[in-house]
């Protein structure tokens, strides 16, 4: 029987998906975890109330979350993911030809355990020789693997329950430490259009650490405001400089070379919001 799953982002703001199954519907020492039918973009991990990744759309975000700062880097081979149980950016990152090890860091079991059953297009990167699944939380993960990575992706949920430290200052410290002297980080932060405070707090605590700090974006019909954010961290290689450079061919959707150059242009109000006009 079809059902109206609402998501409430804000007092005028609420996204209405009808939904056709819930597949897995249980509560984990974390978070309410399900996995839904949705009626538009098909099989759906839901969190808490909130869709974090759809079938129809998740190449968009796992492609731009994963390659962009793989690409970034010359030659990625130590990858840690933190959040992203649902396997998909995992999947992207083992697509490197340079890449060896991809630790995914992942609070929640029971994400891992619903995902592996229901989404296994994603999943299917718990499987793969270069993935190391780490059922563990990863402000704690991190403190312990000093000078350790070449990129680290914080593919996390919204900064509500398990993840608001992953938006932290201490947090980034921490990962600025995790990171090779040339390392990059990425995340997601979040709607251009409904949360310009949080991507500007995390752009001011990148630049803090980093010397190079960038911003760059993706349409997601998933997320709220469709325009979604991405903040990289570098600490010496910088994507203006890397628009040239000849890149390995992957197999991706999304992502390709053109997009690369054109993901880092930003609208003329989010220059202002970040101060960089
Ligand atoms: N693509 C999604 C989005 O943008 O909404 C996010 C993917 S979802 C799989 C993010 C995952 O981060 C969740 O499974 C959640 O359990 C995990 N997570 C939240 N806090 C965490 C923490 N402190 N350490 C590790 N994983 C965490």
């Amino acid at each position: 029987m079809p059902f109206i799953l609402s998501e409430y982002h804000s007092p005028g703001l609420s996204v209405n998906w009808t939904a056709n199954k819930v597949l897995f519907h249980k509560q984990s020492d974390f978070q309410e975890v399900a996995i839904v039918e949705l009626e538009e973009m098909g099989r759906a991990l839901v969190l808490d109330g909130y869709v974090q990744v759809t079938v129809e759309d998740e190449f968009v975000y796992n492609e731009m979350i994963t390659h962009v700062p793989l690409f970034t880097h010359p030659k990625p081979e130590k990858v840690l993911i933190i959040g992203g149980g649902d396997g998909g950016s995992a999947r992207e990152a083992a697509k490197h030809p340079s890449v060896t090890q991809v630790d995914l860091c992942e609070i929640d079991p029971m994400v891992i355990e619903a995902c592996r059953e229901h989404l296994p297009e994603m999943s299917v990167s718990y499987n793969h020789p270069k993935v190391n699944v780490i059922t563990k939380d990863g402000v704690k993960f991190i403190k312990d693997h000093p000078n350790t990575y070449d990129v680290i992706i914080i593919d996390s949920s919204d900064p509500i329950g398990p993840a608001v430290d992953l938006f932290g200052k201490d947090f980034y410290s921490n990962v600025h430490k995790a990171l090779k002297e040339d390392g990059i980080f990425a995340c997601q932060s979040e709607s251009l259009f409904y949360h310009q405070d949080l991507i500007k707090d995390v752009h001011e605590m990148l630049k803090g650490l980093f010397p190079i700090a960038r911003l760059y974006t993706a349409t997601t019909p998933t997320y709220p405001g469709f325009l979604w954010a991405y903040s990289m961290g570098s600490k010496k290689y910088d994507p203006f400089d890397r628009m040239d450079v000849k890149k390995p061919e992957i197999e991706a959707r999304y992502y390709n070379h053109d997009i690369y150059k054109g993901c880092f242009a930003l609208p003329t109000f989010i220059k202002e919001t970040l101060g960089l006009k």
